[in-house]
């Protein structure tokens, strides 16, 4: 009997989805095609830094099963396993706000796929291993920094729930990379690196719109059918869709991106580039560059130095702005439909699902259970609260739901005077926040729950550990020269975000002053 190869990729995509003819690598206008074949470079001096260890082990792919070079030379792009075939997707999006026309994986190169043990079919894909025919101006490749970034992130955010796309690996490549970062004429040379993503799909709303804006109409069908099949099964007639099977799947799409968002904002996750390529069909959370968590709360806060101006993808905006988007993949999607209808109804649908949504989190974050009329009320009093002092919202929270609630207040916690980036607030701040206190006290009270339970279920939606910009920007700083153990650090205690952890204290930290201004920890470049 012959047994299994190991580590035997496949592609189903490259079976099902028309691909590229063009077998040559250069950048190009790439019509009627979903991918482009195309080999990732090699790179000899190739060392892996970190990986995920909850992910090798979902996957069945190990440095340990593998050996720890193979391993290595395979998340470089530098050896194949059997079975890959080595591809680049096409695709469009709207950047900004404005149609860009053809963008696609200019620097992701996937591998293949493998089933998880679960059964779940999840593609492996490389950042940063070279150049395809969509890099159009760019190199192609990845820094360090940013990579580390994308790893860490990734991880973070799916050991707090929320749905994002995964990073099994973090690989330096050996070689150096010319950026800009401040776009301001003072190139210089950094080292490069290599993330492994992750994910069932990588397909993004921008997939479906260039073959709608290129009227490519058999083509949309095709990758819409193909999607709907592999990802979306428990769909009506998903085999064979008609118009309510698009319309449903739009509508899921609409409900799953509601769903990331409400995480997002229930965590302080900014995004900072929410152009349509950058948003995933799964609703996941995808394309890890400019994004940033909120420190001191602030819903007009972007990282990003290129959306510095408009704040277009500002923190507070990012419902109104993933609608937004969604309205441009229902444009996309109209062709398979012939009736606005049903696109308008899931565009109502998720409005409303959001709100409804947005205020079950904030509930939940103040370890309330039951419904009450003035909720949004006791919830804006408290975001009125932010506004006059700058205040950490992710210690904020934890503090909150360490408060015993028994007697009225009559000053502040200290617990919570903590929370304040300004020692000596004005006084106004400090009665605003007693103020609302007393009213969240009695309006906690009557729920009947006991402290140790309220505190629990708040402990359990509150993180304590967040990817902070400061700390990855710590990390990153201490990666550049080689040492690890800062990054490792942070890998492993964001595995558990919600837990208290011994002697973790100083990842549970407000910004320190030094890391206001300096780039990296407050702003960030779209250069990576
Ligand atoms: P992003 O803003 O990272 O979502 O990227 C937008 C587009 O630019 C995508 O098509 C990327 O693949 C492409 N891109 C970004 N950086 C590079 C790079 N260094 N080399 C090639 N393509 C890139
Ligand atoms: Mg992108």
């Amino acid at each position: 009997m012959n047994s299994p190869v190991p580590f035997q990729l496949a592609n189903d995509l490259l079976r099902h989805l028309p691909g590229d003819p063009e077998l040559r690598n250069f950048r190009r206008q790439v019509g009627s095609a979903c991918w482009s074949k195309v080999e990732p470079l090699r790179f000899p001096d190739a060392k892996l830094l970190a990986w995920s260890q909850p992910l090798t082990q979902q996957l069945g792919l190990s440095p340990a099963l593998l050996g720890e070079e193979r391993f290595a030379r395979v998340f470089s792009g530098s050896e194949l396993l059997p079975g890959s075939e080595p591809y680049a997707l096409c695709y469009g999006g709207h950047q900004f706000g404005n149609w860009a026309g053809q963008l696609g994986d200019g620097r992701a190169i996937n591998l293949g796929e493998l089933h998880d043990i679960n059964g779940q079919h999840q593609i492996l894909q490389l950042k940063g291993a070279g150049p395809t025919p969509y890099s159009r101006t760019a190199d192609g490749l990845a820094v360090l920094r940013s990579s580390v970034r994308e790893y860490l992130c990734s991880e973070a955010m799916h050991h707090l729930g929320i749905p994002t796309t995964r990073a099994l690996s973090l690989v330096s490549t050996g070689t150096l990379v010319m950026r800009d970062m401040f776009y301001d004429g003072n190139p210089r040379a950094e080292p490069g690196a290599i993330v492994c993503r992750v994910a069932p799909s990588f397909l993004r709303f921008g997939s479906y719109e260039i073959f709608t804006a290129r009227k490519e109409l058999a083509q949309l069908k095709q990758l819409a059918d193909y999607t709907i099949a592999r990802d979306f099964p428990h769909l009506p007639d998903s085999m064979t869709p008609v118009a309510e099977t698009y319309s449903a799947w739009f509508d899921e799409v609409c409900q799953r991106t509601a769903g990331m968002i409400v995480h997002w904002m229930r965590v302080g996750f900014v995004h900072g580039v929410m152009n349509t390529d950058n948003m995933s069909i799964l609703g996941l959370t995808i394309d890890y560059g400019p994004y940033g968590w909120l420190e001191p709360y602030d819903p007009d806060w972007t990282p990003n130095t290129t959306d510095a101006e408009g704040r277009r993808y500002r923190f507070g905006q990012q419902p109104q702005v993933a609608l937004w988007n969604l309205v441009q993949l229902a444009n996309a999607l109209y062709p398979l439909i012939g009736d606005v209808k049903p696109l308008e109804a899931a565009l109502d649908r998720y409005r409303q699902s959001y709100q409804q949504q947005w205020l079950a989190m904030m509930r939940n974050k103040l370890g309330l259970v039951q419904a009450h009329a003035d909720d949004k009320q006791l919830i804006e009093a408290m975001l009125q609260c932010f506004t006059l002092v700058e205040t950490d919202m992710t210690l904020f929270f934890r503090g909150l739901g360490e408060l015993a609630l028994t007697t009225e207040f009559h000053a502040v916690p200290v617990s919570l005077q903590e929370c304040w980036y300004d020692a000596a607030p004005d006084p106004q701040a400090g009665q605003a926040l007693l103020a609302w206190l007393n009213r969240y006290q009695q309006r906690s009270l009557q729920e009947g729950r006991t402290q140790t339970e309220r505190q629990t279920a708040m402990h359990r939606v509150n993180p304590l550990y967040v990817l902070r910009n400061w700390l990855a920007q710590q990390a990153i700083d201490d990666v550049e020269q080689g040492q690890l153990e800062k990054l490792h650090e942070l890998d492993q205690v964001l595995q558990q975000p919600y837990t208290k952890q011994e002697g973790k204290d100083h990842l549970a930290q407000k910004r320190p002053e030094w890391a206001r201004q300096r780039a990296g920890c407050s702003m960030l470049s779209c250069s990576s």
